[in-house]
């Protein structure tokens, strides 16, 4: 039955389940395409079109008998997008995976695919300031309960799961604390109540591979450095294909109980043929159908060529961050600066646990002079760009607490790690003295 209504998601399941050895480097500029299948184009050309023209009856029968495989409708399916969506699956480790509008909306997603109203699930305090408000209020109005925890003592997951808790969630490197999430310790409680972990691993793609260390779902927002080039707003799910959604019994009915909304399927039934990709098959035929967050294919484009430098602007960022934060360290107007190379204890441990080939490219700092010193900091800055944004190959600055925190509480921005004389830098790939020379300059008039 599913096949006869989307038979080009036969072809897309069997083609995502990735076993690619290949390097993240050589993923990131030859997965998922060698040649467009039309035209031999070497680049992946943009499909910018909403329906895909049938032959004749002949063709449109085939495609719906399964006969024949292929596009219908650009809402769920297109092939730039497809693309994409492979070489990230492939560079995770992930089975498959699915190309949504925003970061925003692959979280959106990610949470509503497994809970419904009256469910739970649990998530780090340590989120991004849109995805709190977004679990906190907009989620929680459609009787969604998200229970935060503090994510410094793992155990905080198990005692706020019971047999309504459908996930945990959390982010890998979230700011403004930058302690890294003990992945493989909250994904172990997760397996013995057999609730998966979803992570947000938009600050640390290449660094970490959450699936890897045992969560069973990853999202990004691709607008920060997938795309690395500040042009495209864009998301993805990562299916891990290594949860057992059917053993999960009452804990997963959207997935492995008749769904009313689509002809009675069983998910977990129906992706047998295909492989273990129900959870990213249902976000698919189900929210992206009904809710429509789709990524343009133009984005996809985008995301494609930021990808293809992935690995070597990760390196350049890291690299760049480390220098950046041992100056910021050594600075006289600065009373402490938040890092994860810089930590210590336990914080260090899990960076090192969890990241290989940098610390990221965020860098806190506070500066001795309080708030008003961190708005005259941002003034000053020159090349530095003052916005609401991270991952970009410029570096960037902003005061998170009269900006992407300032809609929280007072007391949860505290909870959140937001004081008022924190400044947050997102590390560029400029040259370091340049970039060191606009920090200096800033901080003198600060
Ligand atoms: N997750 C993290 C960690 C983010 O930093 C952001 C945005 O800043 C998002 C998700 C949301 O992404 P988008 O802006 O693409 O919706």
């Amino acid at each position: 039955m599913l096949s006869h209504l989307f038979p080009s998601l036969v072809d897309q399941g069997k083609r995502s389940i990735m076993t690619n050895s290949q390097h993240p480097e050589t993923l990131a500029v030859h997965g998922a395409h060698r040649k467009d299948s039309a035209t031999n184009a070497v680049a992946v050309p943009i499909y910018q079109t909403t329906a895909y023209q049938f032959d004749g009856t002949e063709h449109a029968e085939n495609l719906f008998a399964l006969k024949e495989l292929g596009n219908i409708y650009s809402r769920i399916m297109n092939p730039t997008n497809d693309v994409l969506e492979q070489r990230i699956a492939a560079l995770e480790g992930g089975v498959a995976a699915l190309a949504v509008a925003s970061g925003q909306s692959a979280s959106t997603f990610a949470i509503l695919n497994l809970c419904r109203a009256g469910d739970n699930f649990v998530c780090s305090t340590d989120i991004y300031g849109g995805t709190w408000n977004l679990f906190a209020n907009t989620l929680t109005d459609l009787g969604i309960e998200c229970r935060f925890v503090d994510p410094a003592d793992p155990e905080n997951f198990r005692a706020a799961t019971d047999d309504k808790t459908r996930c945990y969630y959390a982010e890998t490197l979230p700011n403004p604390k930058l302690n890294v999430f003990p992945i493989q310790e909250v994904a172990d409680i997760g397996i013995v109540f057999g609730v998966p972990l979803i992570m947000d691993n938009t600050a640390a793609p290449i660094l970490c591979r959450p699936l890897d260390h045992g969560a069973a779902i990853v999202v990004y927002s691709t607008t920060k450095y997938i795309g690395g080039h500040g042009t495209s707003i864009g998301g993805m799910i990562v299916d891990g294909g290594n949860f057992d959604w059917e053993a999960g019994g009452e804990r997963f009915p959207t997935l492995n109980q008749p769904d009313a909304s689509y002809h009675g399927a069983v998910w977990t039934e129906a992706v047998k043929p295909l492989g273990p990709i129900a959870y990213v098959l249902r976000a698919r035929v189900i929210l992206l159908r009904d809710m429509g967050a789709s990524m343009s294919p133009f984005n996809a484009f985008q995301f494609i060529q930021g990808m293809e430098t992935l690995p070597l602007r990760m390196r350049a960022h890291c690299e760049n961050a480390t220098k950046v934060a041992e100056f910021l360290g050594k600075h006289r107007k600065i009373s402490g600066v938040i890092f994860p190379g810089a930590q210590s204890g336990l914080h260090r441990e899990r960076a090192d646990r969890y990241m290989s080939g940098g610390y990221g490219a965020l860098v806190g700092f506070e500066l001795a002079g309080g708030r008003d010193a961190g708005r005259k900091f941002i003034d000053a800055l020159e090349m530095f760009y003052h916005v609401a944004n991270i991952g970009d190959v410029r570096s960037l600055a902003i005061h998170p607490a009269t900006t992407t925190h300032s809609q929280l509480s007072a007391e949860d921005q505290l909870a959140s790690g937001v004081t008022p004389g924190y400044v947050r830098l997102s590390i560029g790939i400029e040259h370091i003295e340049d970039i060191l020379a606009d920090l200096t300059q800033a901080l003198d008039k600060a």
